[in-house]
């Protein structure tokens, strides 16, 4: 009887999920190669931030195909695309156009020769980050969209952004006001991103917030310059430097649960003979939340009163130019990721991380418009490879690279089954 009873139960709960899962899953599947084939085209030809033309030209060309209505050249490179299917929520979906400026070191057939040139010095491009994965995911998804419109009502956006790798793109899109291209606003947006460290078949995400918010800090010591045979005439800021040097270390040991603060560089004097006047230091200061900031630098701020005192020298710390705001998963939208996968993918697959010190300029579409946003990441190792090593490079690393094509399949089987079931949500 319990047996049956669970027979019955299995029934019914399997009926739905195959009935929904099935026609995407075998589209999916043939589109792979296909899709494999395009991923080649963007990974062989990358392109830096900012100058990402032939990468926007494709993006729009194969959206076009798919059916969507593009606006191109939104704040120079930006593709803003979308596909109206009846009344229903609007869900944006973000992929980036850039690349890195590295020489390739995969030595896989199809790695990238490009050349360019950045400041002047002659550079590799790669697509370390992924992008190119994103990008084809993108495509593939609009494909499928088209394909399956019986599954779903509402709008599908898909935003191709520049120059996310120098943190300027999202911002560039928004002050350029992108939205007013859509027919309405959307309700949520997404972006899908690859993990190095993470095999196929998972999903990781922090809920709440998941990257953080990315500042330079430049610090100032001003003392007098003098003779190297007569210390005792100048005021030398390279101790006073050293000094608060070791104190920032403190600083960071401190407050290293919800902060990351590194000295980067240090840079004062120019010969063994001369005591120069001032030292500069430029520290990188990553937190999540403003009352987090506010705790380091006040901290930094009352070291370098002390020592400025006790060494009688001027210490300034400016607070400096921000990279990208800290990024945040907003609740809902990371009860329904879990809730949306774990009948296609398992649920010891889905994993919740806390969130990481590393910036995405991802984070602004949420920061500037409220809009609920979520970022999550999809493993893009084979089990094998993931099984055989510990030391698998990380992301903008030369030698990363995501297995195919099952990094293309399990990235569109994750966005597509969340993207149902969120159209049907919300
Ligand atoms: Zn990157
Ligand atoms: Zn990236």
């Amino acid at each position: 009887m319990k047996h049956r009873l669970y027979k019955i139960s299995l029934f019914i709960w399997v009926l739905p999920l195959t009935c929904f899962a099935l026609p995407i899953e075998k589209t999916i599947q043939a589109e792979a190669p296909a899709l494999f084939k395009i991923y080649k085209g963007f990974h062989q030809n990358p392109e830096l931030s900012n100058q990402e033309t032939r990468t926007a030209k494709i993006l729009a060309r194969y959206l076009k195909k798919a059916g969507f209505k593009v606006k191109s050249h939104v704040s120079n490179h930006g593709v803003i695309a979308y596909f109206q299917n009846g009344k229903g929520p609007t869900l944006m979906i973000r992929a980036e156009l850039d690349a890195l400026p590295l020489k390739e070191r995969t030595n896989l057939p199809f790695a990238s020769h490009v050349q360019s040139t950045k400041n002047g010095k002659k550079v590799g491009v790669m697509h370390a980050c992924g992008h190119d994965v994103h990008l084809t995911t993108a495509i593939g998804l609009a494909r499928l969209f088209k394909h399956h419109q019986k599954l779903w009502r509402g709008t599908l956006v898909i935003v191709g952004q520049p120059a996310e790798e120098i943190g300027r793109g999202a911002k560039a899109l928004l002050s350029a006001n992108f939205l007013k291209h859509l027919p309405q606003k959307p309700d949520a947006i997404l972006g899908l991103h690859v993990s190095a460290h993470h095999a196929i078949g998972t999903v990781v995400y922090s809920p709440g917030w998941t990257t953080a918010h990315v500042q330079t800090l430049g610090i100032s010591i001003t003392g007098r310059g003098g003779h190297a045979a007569m210390p005792h005439l100048a005021k030398n800021p390279i101790y006073a430097a050293a000094e608060l040097t070791t104190q920032l270390e403190k600083i960071a040991a401190t407050h290293h649960k919800y902060a990351a603060l590194s000295l980067g560089q240090f840079s004062g004097g120019t010969k063994s003979n001369i005591i120069p006047k001032t030292t500069h230091l430029k520290l990188s200061l990553r937190t999540f939340s403003k009352a987090q900031r506010n705790k380091v630098i006040k901290a930094i701020k009352d070291q370098s009163a002390g020592i400025a005192k006790k060494r009688n020298v001027q210490i300034k710390v400016n607070d400096g130019s921000t990279g990208t705001s800290a990024g945040y998963n907003d609740p809902s939208l990371s009860t329904h990721l879990s809730k949306a996968l774990i009948p296609h993918l398992g649920k010891k697959n889905i994993m919740t991380t806390p969130p990481v010190f590393f910036g995405d300029d991802f984070s602004e579409y949420y920061q500037q418009t409220k809009i609920p946003a979520i970022q999550f990441a999809v493993g893009s190792i084979s089990p094998k490879r993931f099984k055989a090593t510990s030391k698998l490079p990380s992301l903008h690393s030369p030698r990363y690279y995501p297995d195919m094509p099952g990094t293309l399949t399990h990235a569109m089987r994750t966005m597509g089954h969340y993207l149902i079931y969120l159209f049907k949500k919300l």
